[in-house]
């Protein structure tokens, strides 16, 4: 029923392929051509078709296999990977509360402020330079930064 050359057009018309001019050209011609307009309705059918379709499940087969597959690579290294990971995660976690609960302990009774961590000692410090260094890091660091002040002087 091939009887209109702009038949071969059509799927691209259907799947919104072709550009406006071309698209308004056919559309014009699909009132007047019974052919035409009989071969998109076939289109629309079938698409129709195509998504009442339930999409495949997996046999009893496919999933031994799928899971065989997953099991393979779990052997190459994947699960490795994920154990290194959950024990750097449990480190940090573990780390994280054991300080959380030192600076409740040091701080509970001292105020309601937003506690600072360990490494914001450096910079408080910094703002009374004579004043007593909070932790040897931050005494090396200030002494050194000093230093380097009067040198440039
Ligand atoms: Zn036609």
């Amino acid at each position: 029923m091939a009887s209109c050359p702009l038949n071969n057009h059509l799927q691209a018309y259907f799947d919104g392929e072709l550009d406006e001019s071309r698209r308004s050209e056919l559309e014009l011609h699909l009132r007047e051509c019974p052919s035409c307009t009989e071969e998109l309705a076939r289109f629309q059918a079938m698409s129709r078709m195509i998504a009442s379709v339930p999409s495949p499940r997996l046999s009893q087969i496919g999933l031994y296999r799928l899971h065989n597959q997953i099991d393979q690579a779990m052997e190459e290294g994947v699960l490795r990977i994920v154990r290194v990971l959950s024990a750097i995660a449990a480190c940090v976690l573990v780390a994280g509360s054991a300080w959380l609960v030192k600076v409740r302990d040091d701080r509970a009774v001292e105020s309601i402020a937003p506690v600072a961590p360990p490494w914001a000692d450096v910079v408080e410090a910094s703002d009374s330079p004579s004043g007593a260094y909070s932790t040897p890091a931050a005494a090396w660091y200030l002494a050194d930064d000093s230093a380097r002040s009067e040198d440039s002087q």
